[in-house]
């Protein structure tokens, strides 16, 4: 049985396997400061990592899918990628605020993907992503990807700030004819206090808004999110696959990945050089590495409630 089968028909876990999918983020801090942003900023006295050879090394055991997300590229994350690439033969995926992926036009053939942050029509991205110009660079971004041949994705987290605008925003997206996935924004410990977050009506609205424009990509994680959303989840006919439930719905794909289930199958390596579940990855807190003992004990902690949950609508 997989593991979103065990889910909905158990409610836990019994094992854990090599992760499906690793986040890297080798920076500490970001040029950027925005408003929804889920990491701490400004730490200080962090370790600095400068040998990457046994993490390298423990991806390629593990066989796992890579993605480079943070925060910014730099010389180092062009290493780390070369080096990677080298061991694995694998290319990665990336995450980019649109600031830095241009500056290494070498290592362009190794992304296996691309996504490219743009928070709604310019205004409303400025103010989500705090400085003014920064929708600008990202847009410079996609195109300047596009001229070097690759299909870069945007990659939208939805908010109250943009979803005003959402109409005029979707135009320039099918007018850009560029891929979108799009996520309702997290209201996490990182970005209390200073992100507006949906009230359970405003996301249901929002989420129809969503539903009735271009064809995207919409990621689900969050267990309240579900929750509000369920009255409208519940008309569709969802497929259990392997780590997700996912839907169409006129060409909008809907997926919906609980969070035991990312518990489970993805990892973080941080600045710190240290192997993390999701959860225990923010804020620097770093007191619990990801052993297996760890990854299943937050899984089952969690799933208690997503089993309930998805056992409403799947
Ligand atoms: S959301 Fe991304 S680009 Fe924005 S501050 Fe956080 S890490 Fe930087």
């Amino acid at each position: 049985m997989n593991y979103a089968m065990e889910l909905l028909e158990n409610g836990q876990y019994t094992n854990v396997s090599n992760p499906k999918y690793v986040a890297v983020t080798l920076e500490s801090d970001c040029n950027l400061f925005c408003k929804h942003c889920y990491w701490t900023h400004n730490k200080s006295n962090i370790p600095e990592v400068l040998d990457w050879s046994s993490q390298i090394q423990q991806l390629v055991e593990w066989d796992t899918e890579v993605a480079y997300a943070g925060r910014t590229l730099t010389e180092r994350g062009v290493q780390f990628i070369e080096r990677y690439h080298k061991a694995s033969g694998k290319q990665i995926g990336i995450v980019d605020n649109g600031y830095t992926i241009l500056k290494f036009p070498s290592i362009m053939h190794l992304y296996e993907y691309v996504n490219i942050s743009v928070d709604g029509i310019a205004r409303d991205h400025d103010v989500q992503r705090g400085k003014k110009g920064s929708c600008e660079v990202a847009w410079k971004a996609i195109c300047g990807l596009k001229q070097a041949g690759l299909d870069p994705i945007i990659s939208t987290c939805v908010s109250p700030i943009n979803i005003r605008n959402w109409g005029a925003f979707e135009e320039q997206v099918c007018e850009s004819d560029t891929r979108m996935s799009c996520t309702p924004v997290l209201g996490v410990k990182g970005n209390k206090g200073r992100m507006p977050l949906f009230s359970e009506t405003e996301l249901r609205t929002a989420f129809k808004k969503l539903l009735s424009g271009c064809g995207k990509l919409i990621k689900l994680s969050d267990p309240a999110h579900v929750r509000a959303l369920l009255p409208i989840l519940r008309d569709f006919t969802w497929e259990v696959d392997e780590v997700s439930y996912e839907t169409e719905v006129g060409g909008v794909l809907i997926s919906y990945q609980p969070l035991s289930l990312d518990t489970l199958t993805g990892r973080n390596l941080s600045w710190n050089g240290k192997f993390y579940v999701n959860v225990d990855a923010d804020d620097s807190l770093f007191d619990f590495q990801a052993t297996d003992k760890r990854v299943l004990e937050v899984a089952n902690m969690i799933a208690k409630e997503e089993h309930l949950l998805v056992r409403e609508f799947i």
